[in-house]
C-alpha cells in the first residue's frame, strides 16, 4: 500500500458503534477523555440488529441504571418510543421492568445525535483491522485505509463480528449481522492473545410487509394509558404511539416445521454454537415443547412511517421457502410478504472470565472488551457493559482509580459479577432472578443508588446533577417528615388506619408499609404532607413497602451463606423439587454440584432455589437421623 499515512492520538479508541460502543465512547468523553468511536458506517450507529425494542424484567433495571449515571441508552429510548409497557405492573415494584417498543429510525437518529454532539467525542467511520502493541500493552489501532489511532486505552465492541457466520437453511455465509463485513483479520489478532473462547448462536425473525396483513381480524394490545419512561429527566413522550397485533402459531404451523426440521440450519446440523434458551427459536419451541399446540405471536410496528412488522416470537434458521409457508399459516398472514428473511447467525465469544471486573482483559493491559462479544445477548446488557468499560478506560487513562459496580447496590454489577466469575454457558441475559438484592435494586430507586457516584466521577451533566440534588432534598425532607413523630394507635384509629391495640406507637413511615394505606391516607395525620409532589409521595411509598424486607433479605443472605459449606448428596433428586424452574432444574442434573457452594454458582442459581436445596437436605438428614 502506497500513500501518506496519519497518526492521531486519543485518550479513549472505541472500536463498534453498537449499543456497548456507544455508550462506552459516550461514557468516556463524559468524563473529559479525548475519545474516538472507530465505526464501519456512521449509520451503524445504534442499531438495533433484531428486536425493535428497549428494557423489559431485568434489562429495564439495566436501563434505568445506565440513566442514573448519565448514559444515553434510556432518553434515546424514551425520544423513539412508540408503545411503553410497565412489565408486572401488578406484582411488587421490586420486579417491575420498564420496556418500551421504539421506533428503529427514531432509535438510530437520536443515538447519533447524542453521539455527534457530546464534547470530546470523535467519530471516525472505518474498518479497524488490527491493533497496535508496544511492550505487551495495547497502544492504539490501525485503520483499513492505513492510518493508525494511538491510545493507552482501546475498548472492542464488535458484537458477533468475530468469525459470525450467518445462517437461513442450508445457505450460509460469512457477515456480522445482514449486510455487515467480518472483521477476519481483527480476530486473527485477538487469536495471538490465546484468549479462551467459544461460539453461541442467536437468530431473528423474517421480517413482514405491514400492508400485506389482514389487521381486521387480530387482537391488539395496547401500550400503558400512564406510560412509564425510562429517564429520570425525561418529561414526556414525543412520538406517535401504536398498538401491536397478536396471532399465534397453529397445528399447521408446527406440522410445517416438523416437516422442514431437517433444513433448519439449527437443526440440521449446520450450527455448532449454543443458543439462548429462554428466547427460543420457533423449530425450538416446537420441538421442547411439543405438547403445546399453539404460541402467542406479537406483530410489531418496528416505526411509524415504517411498514415493516417485527413478528416477535418465531426467530428461525429455515430456508426462506418454509419461512413464508409457516407464516401464511397463522390467522392474519395468509397474504404476508416476507421482506426479510429469518437468519441464525454463530459467532466467537471471549470467555469473560479473562476480564477484570474493569472489563479489562486480564493478560493485555489497556484492551477492554464489551457487549456481545462477553458471550451476553441484548443491548442493554451490551449497552450497561459499554458504560463500565467506557468509565474504565478513561479513568485509566487519566491515571485515576478504576470504578467497580457491587451486586449489592447494581445489577450493572451483578451482571460484570456474574461474567467474570462465572462465565456464560449460553448468551447471558439479565433476569430480575440474578439479583440476590434485588428488593432494593429497584428501577424506580436507581438513581438514589448510583446518580451520587456518577456526580463523584464528574459524569453527570448539570441539569441532571440539579433535578438529582432537588428530588434527593424533597426526599429527604419527606423522610424526615414522615418519621419525626410517632402516633399511638388510637390516633391512628382515629383518621381511618387499621392497626393493632397494641399501645405501640409508630411513626408515619412504619404506618405507610402497612397494606392498603398510602401516602394520601397519612394527610389526614399531618396534612403538611401535602407539600410534597406525586413523584417523590410515590418513592417514599415504595421505600417504606421495602424497608422491613430488605432487613429480613439482608439476614437470610446472611444465613445463607453460611450454609454454603453443607454438601449435597450425589442421588438428589432436584426434579422432585417443586419450585425449581425446568431451566435450573436441567442444569443442576447435568453439573452434579457437590456442595452447595458449587450449585451457587452455577449461571442463573437465585438465593430463593438455593434455599429450596438447603431445606430438603436438612429434611432428608433429618429423617435419616430420626
Ligand atoms: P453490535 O450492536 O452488533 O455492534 C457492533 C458494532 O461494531 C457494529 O456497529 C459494527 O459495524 C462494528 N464493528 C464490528 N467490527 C468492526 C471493526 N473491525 N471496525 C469497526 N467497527 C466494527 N438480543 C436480544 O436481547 N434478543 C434477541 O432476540 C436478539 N436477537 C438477535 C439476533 C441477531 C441476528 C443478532 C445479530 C443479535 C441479536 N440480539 C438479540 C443481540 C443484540 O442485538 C446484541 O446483543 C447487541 O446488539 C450487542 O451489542 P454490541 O454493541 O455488543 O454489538
Amino acid at each position: 500500500m502506497t500513500g501518506v499515512f496519519h497518526v492521531k492520538h486519543f485518550d479513549v479508541i472505541v472500536i463498534g458503534g453498537g449499543h456497548a460502543g456507544s455508550e462506552a465512547a459516550h461514557a468516556a468523553a463524559r468524563i473529559g477523555a479525548k475519545t474516538a468511536l472507530v465505526t464501519m458506517s456512521r449509520d451503524g450507529i445504534g442499531v438495533m440488529s433484531c428486536n425493535p425494542a428497549v428494557g423489559g424484567l431485568g434489562k429495564g433495571h439495566l436501563v434505568r441504571e445506565i440513566d442514573a449515571m448519565d448514559g444515553v441508552m434510556g432518553r434515546v429510548a424514551d425520544r423513539a418510543g412508540i408503545q411503553f409497557r410497565l412489565l408486572n405492573r401488578r406484582k411488587g415494584p421490586a420486579v417491575q421492568g420498564p420496556r418500551a417498543q421504539a421506533d428503529r429510525k427514531i432509535y438510530q437518529r437520536e443515538m447519533l445525535r447524542e453521539i455527534e454532539q457530546q464534547e470530546n467525542l470523535t467519530i471516525v467511520e472505518a474498518e479497524v483491522t488490527d491493533l497496535v502493541m508496544e511492550n505487551e500493552r495495547i497502544n492504539g489501532v490501525v485503520l483499513s485505509d492505513g492510518n493508525s489511532l494511538t491510545a493507552p486505552s482501546v475498548v472492542l465492541t464488535t458484537g458477533t463480528f468475530l468469525r459470525g457466520v450467518i445462517h437461513i437453511g442450508d445457505v450460509s455465509y460469512a457477515g456480522g449481522r445482514m449486510g455487515d463485513k467480518a472483521s477476519v483479520k481483527l480476530a486473527e489478532r485477538i487469536d495471538s492473545f490465546n484468549l479462551p473462547m467459544g461460539r453461541l448462536k442467536t437468530g431473528t425473525p423474517p421480517r413482514l410487509d405491514g400492508r400485506t396483513i389482514n389487521w381486521d381480524v387480530l387482537d391488539f394490545q395496547p401500550g400503558d394509558d400512564e406510560p412509564v419512561l425510562f429517564s429520570f429527566i425525561s418529561k414526556e413522550i414525543s412520538a406517535q404511539q401504536v398498538t401491536c397485533g397478536i396471532t399465534h402459531t397453529n397445528e399447521k404451523t408446527h406440522q410445517i416445521i416438523k416437516d422442514n426440521l431437517t433444513k433448519s440450519a439449527m437443526y440440521g446440523g449446520h450450527i455448532d454454537g449454543v443458543g439462548p434458551r429462554y428466547c427460543p427459536s420457533i423449530e425450538d419451541k416446537v420441538v421442547r415443547f411439543a405438547e403445546k399446540e399453539s404460541h402467542q405471536v406479537f406483530l410489531e410496528p418496528e416505526g411509524v412511517d415504517d411498514h415493516t412488522i417485527y413478528p416477535n416470537g418465531i426467530s428461525t434458521s429455515l430456508p426462506e421457502s418454509v419461512q413464508l409457508e409457516y407464516v401464511r399459516s397463522m390467522v392474519g398472514l395468509e397474504n404476508a410478504v416476507i421482506t426479510q428473511p429469518g437468519y441464525a447467525i454463530e459467532y466467537d465469544y471471549v470467555d469473560p472470565r479473562a476480564l477484570s471486573s474493569k472489563l479489562e482483559i486480564e493478560t493485555v493491559p489497556g484492551l477492554y472488551l464489551a457487549g456481545q462479544i462477553n458471550g451476553t445477548t441484548g443491548y442493554e446488557e451490551a449497552a450497561a457493559q459499554g458504560l463500565v468499560a467506557g468509565l474504565n478506560a478513561a479513568l485509566a487513562s487519566q491515571g485515576k482509580d478504576p470504578i467497580q459496580f457491587s451486586r449489592s447496590s447494581s445489577y450493572i454489577g451483578v451482571m460484570i459479577d456474574d461474567l467474570v466469575t462465572r462465565g456464560v454457558t449460553e448468551p447471558y441475559r439479565m433476569f430480575t432472578s440474578r439479583a440476590e438484592f434485588r428488593l432494593s435494586l429497584r428501577a424506580d430507586n436507581a438513581d438514589q443508588r448510583l446518580t451520587p457516584l456518577a456526580i463523584e466521577l464528574g459524569c453527570v451533566s448539570p441539569e441532571r446533577r440539579d433535578a438529582f440534588a432537588e428530588k434527593a432534598e424533597q426526599l429527604a425532607l419527606a423522610k424526615d417528615a414522615l418519621t419525626s413523630t410517632l402516633y399511638s394507635p388510637s390516633a391512628l384509629r382515629a383518621v381511618g388506619i387499621e392497626v393493632k391495640e397494641d399501645g405501640t406507637k409508630r411513626s408515619a413511615y412504619q404506618v405507610l408499609a402497612f397494606p392498603n394505606v398510602c401516602f394520601d391516607d397519612l394527610l389526614k395525620l399531618d396534612p403538611e404532607l401535602e407539600r410534597f409532589p406525586p413523584e417523590i409521595r410515590e418513592q417514599v411509598s415504595r421505600d417504606a413497602l421495602y424497608a422491613t424486607y430488605i432487613e429480613r433479605q439482608t439476614r437470610e443472605i446472611a444465613s445463607l451463606q453460611k450454609d454454603e459449606a453443607i454438601r449435597i448428596p450425589a442421588d438428589f433428586a432436584y426434579d422432585e423439587l417443586s419450585g425449581l424452574s425446568n431451566e435450573l432444574t436441567a442444569k443442576l442434573v447435568k453439573a452434579r454440584p457437590e456442595t452447595i457452594a458449587q450449585a451457587g454458582r452455577i449461571d442463573g442459581m437465585t438465593p430463593a432455589a438455593l434455599t429450596l436445596i438447603l431445606a430438603r437436605i436438612r429434611k432428608r438428614s433429618g429423617k435419616l437421623t430420626a
